[in-house]
């Protein structure tokens, strides 16, 4: 069941445009992570859905009934959306304690109910040793846990997060997205996830939107954003991808690295290829490339690669064998699609 609606919404800053036309749906039970650089436009989608500003155009449903539409003057102020936010800062309470913190958007329901939800939260977010605790007592990752507990209280239907993960330590974010993730699902709250780090999207979410000067690139699951990009700017900011010169002829695309079948609308004439590190494998004989740069890694060793065009790709090589600068190696590629960009910049077509 779609719980969020948006259609059309524009919101201009002056001179910037900051959000442009932007259609999205998220399910209930989905997370939906809105990707992109910074100043790309994500916190202003979010605080349109979140009613914290007014869009120019455009209508936003959530939990079907309209909490905005500029055509027909509907405006639901935030704190009757039924949204529930988690910011960057977790802006908690520091005068209250971590039960307290739970227990504010609680306002509404008697005692025992109030109590009863407060515990069951605490357990949800296994918080409930700290409930008399304040916030300064407790870590990065139980401030976050507090501010999803203390959004999650009156059972939102929508839950919207600001990059969540920001404030914390890198090595505890991968745990501390798992976390979040779990108790959304568990819950069944839709919820919108701003972030830059594409990992956290590509490891998070069900669906990934991702947008560039305000305007919404592609929409996809992980996989078709990774594996079936469909412009080169998505190819580039989602994954390591590099991208090799040929020529489209019918529905073949011809490249040094041999012929692939490509979509037959694409238009003859010079493109790009696309290569995810990953499809590049040495083989024992063919096109031969140079080892311009190695890199450890641990488990494995990134490659370098010059080929004979002058283009550069990458390989990762998990067997232990090392290659020295200057080595040649001859590469097959096993793509699992052909992502081809006409050279002219207009609508790639993967395969
Ligand atoms: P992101 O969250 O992707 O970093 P934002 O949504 O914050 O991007 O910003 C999108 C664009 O809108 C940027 O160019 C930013 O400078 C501009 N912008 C955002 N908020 C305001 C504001 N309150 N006043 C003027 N410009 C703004």
């Amino acid at each position: 069941m779609v719980i969020i609606e948006v259609k059309g919404i524009s919101k201009r800053y002056k001179k910037t445009a900051a959000v442009k036309s932007c259609d999205l749906q998220v399910a209930s039970g989905n997370i939906l992570a809105l990707l992109g650089p910074s100043g790309s436009g994500k916190t202003t989608l979010l605080r349109l859905i979140a009613g914290f500003e007014k869009p120019d155009q455009g209508r936003i449903v959530i939990n079907g009934r309209t909490v905005v539409d500029v055509d027909r003057s509907v405006w639901v102020p935030a704190e009757d959306r039924g949204v529930g936010m988690v910011f960057q800062d977790y802006a908690l309470f520091p005068h209250l304690t971590v039960a307290q913190n739970v227990r504010f958007g609680l306002r509404n329901s008697d005692r025992a109910e109030r109590r009863r939800r407060v515990e069951e939260l605490l357990k949800l977010t296994e918080l409930t040793h700290c409930a008399e605790r304040y916030t300064h007592q407790l870590s990065g990752g139980q401030q976050q846990r507090v501010a999803l507990a203390r959004a999650l209280a009156p059972r939102p239907g929508v839950v919207l997060l600001d990059e969540p993960f920001n404030g914390l330590d890198p090595d505890l974010r991968p745990q501390m997205r798992r976390e979040v993730a779990r108790i959304l699902r568990h819950l069944g709250t839709a919820a919108v996830l701003v972030t830059h780090d594409q990992e956290e999207a590509l490891g998070m979410a069900d669906q990934v939107a991702v947008i560039r000067n305000g305007e919404l690139q592609q929409v996809g699951t992980p996989e078709d954003i990774y594996y079936s990009p469909t412009t080169a700017f998505v190819a580039n900011f989602v994954g390591q991808a590099d991208f090799i010169p040929g020529r489209v002829l019918g529905s073949i695309i011809h490249t040094e690295l041999g012929i692939f079948p490509c979509s037959a609308e694409l238009p003859s004439g010079p493109a790009k290829l696309m290569i995810r590190h990953e499809a590049v494998t040495p083989k024992p004989a063919g096109v031969l490339a140079t080892v311009e740069e190695r890199e450890f890694l641990g488990g494995e060793i990134l490659y370098r690669l010059r080929l004979p065009s002058g283009a550069t790709i990458h390989l990762e090589q998990r067997q232990p064998a090392h290659w020295p600068l200057g080595h040649q190696v001859a590469v097959e590629l096993n793509l699992p699609n052909v992502v081809v960009f006409p050279e002219s910049g207009s609508k790639p077509e993967p395969h």
